[in-house]
């Protein structure tokens, strides 16, 4: 098959990838020129666990390749995949359409044959079928279709879950669109993992229900974990508790500071609005999107609390401000609404992450970066730990109240136990649903 993919961010990037290592022969477009150059100079522009392996490998195959110029990538291929932005509007939480509607315009001009245009950018329910109507009012009586490919993968295992998902969902009303879908993920087909074919507006909305239900899922626990800080129960424990429920199950029930990335809070803005234009209320998403500011807001005050009511002239360690480990990526990160917070409370704030520090330099004025956890913590009165990479998930805790002036320790992850850092000689020490050691 040959595949072309609009949009080199963390999906179109990783899913062409993936596509060329079926053995596809895939053409990557950006409008982005200083993307291009790093993916012809061999560099990846995003941090993905394993991705510059296997680009590599693909690129050397023949397989893969990199161009500005949509018109010429689009021409003679079987399929194309949009997989631009559709971030939050401003004003009203709609999702903005108008990257995923102007590539369709784009494409429209430049098919040449048959041709699925497949949108894996999440969109709202109907924008598929306006993408047909896009490209038939440019075109008109052009041979194509139009199928609906949502991606489920998630940032720091995204070749993993390309390779190995849970499910395949494909939205095509046409017997050809099906077959160019199937015949594209025939290698994960042939493996047994579910592909699933349905309608354009199901395969739509199975993508916002499946966010919407997962950070409901995580807002619900975050929630109960704010009422186990109050009554004396263990969060860790009721997780296990109830995540051994089959009809529950364990995966998202970490506690923590509350969702963020690039697709959770978005997406559960986009759906409220779409059930708004369809009179039909979303009331539980609506509420976990207050919920979740609530929660990120709460993580100021835990802050205050334990370093004595302010965090005016104090040193402040911050471990990590990606939205989750094995990530660059900072949209929407609790780390955005926790350490402006702290800096405007006139706390000196010192800032390691892993990867965090290309994209978080813009986002995070007033803050200094420090290579190592260690050196960050260096005289400092707290030490939040924000997202838990490897990095900081075995600490010598000991070394790290050793180097601080005031050993407190706000573990926002529930990384380390009370108990850890008793040991380790701090004198405070506060977590997720957990009793304070204080
Ligand atoms: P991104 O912002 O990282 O990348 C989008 C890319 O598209 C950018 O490089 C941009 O320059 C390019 N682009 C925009 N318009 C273009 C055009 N007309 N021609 C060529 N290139 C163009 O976005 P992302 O995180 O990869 O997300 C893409 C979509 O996938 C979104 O709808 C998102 O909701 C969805 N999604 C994202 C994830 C995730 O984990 N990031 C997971 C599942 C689904």
């Amino acid at each position: 098959m040959r595949i072309t993919m609009i949009g080199t961010g963390y999906v179109g990037l990783v899913s062409g990838v993936c596509f060329s290592d079926f053995g596809h022969d895939v053409i990557c477009v950006d409008k982005d020129p200083s993307k291009i150059a790093l993916l012809e100079n061999g560099e990846v522009p995003i941090y993905e666990p394993g991705l510059d392996t296997l680009m590599a490998k693909n690129v050397a195959a023949g397989r893969l390749t990199f161009t500005q110029d949509l018109k010429a990538a689009v021409d003679g291929a079987d399929a194309v995949f949009i997989a631009v932005g559709t971030p939050t509007r401003r004003g009203d939480g709609h999702a903005d359409l108008t990257y995923v509607y102007a590539a369709a315009e784009e494409i429209a001009h430049a098919i040449t044959g048959y041709t699925v245009v497949v949108t894996k950018s999440t969109v709202p329910l109907g924008t598929n079928r306006k993408v047909q109507e896009v490209i038939e009012k440019a075109r008109p009586g052009l041979d194509f279709d139009v199928a609906s490919n949502p991606e489920f993968l998630r940032e720091g295992a995204a070749i993993d879950d390309f390779m190995r998902p849970d499910r395949v969902v494909v939205g095509a009303e046409t017997e050809r669109a099906a077959e160019v879908m199937a015949e594209i993920y025939r290698p994960l087909f042939l493996r047994d993992f579910p592909i699933i074919t349905t309608d354009l507006e199901s395969a739509e909305m199975i993508k916002y229900a499946a966010n919407a239900f997962l950070a409901t899922k995580i807002t619900f626990i975050n929630e109960i974990a704010a009422l186990c800080e109050r009554t004396g129960a263990d969060v860790k424990q009721v997780s296990k508790g109830i995540g051994l429920d089959n009809r529950i199950g364990n995966k998202f029930l970490h506690a923590g500071p509350g969702y963020g990335g690039s697709c959770f809070p978005k997406d559960t803005k986009a759906l409220a609005r779409i059930g708004q234009e369809h009179a039909t209320p979303m009331q539980i998403t609506e509420t976990v999107i207050k919920v979740n500011e609530e929660i990120k807001r709460r993580m100021i005050d835990k802050i205050t609390d334990l370093c004595g009511g302010s965090v005016n002239g104090l040193k402040v360690a911050v471990l990590g401000v990606t939205f989750k480990p094995n990530t660059d990526d900072m949209r929407d990160a609790p780390a955005l609404t926790i350490v402006p917070a702290l800096v405007g409370s006139g706390a000196q704030v010192h800032v390691c992450d892993p990867q965090g520090r290309h994209e978080g330099e813009g986002l995070l004025p007033g803050v200094h970066w420090i290579e190592d956890p260690y050196d960050a913590a260096e005289a400092a009165d707290a030490v939040i730990l924000l997202t838990e990479w490897n990095e900081f998930r075995g600490l010598d805790l000991a070394r790290l109240a050793q180097a601080m002036q005031t050993p407190r320790m706000i573990d926002l992850r529930n990384v380390y136990s009370p108990e850890d850092a008793t040991r380790a000689g701090f004198a405070a020490y506060t977590s997720i649903g957990r009793r304070d050691l204080a």
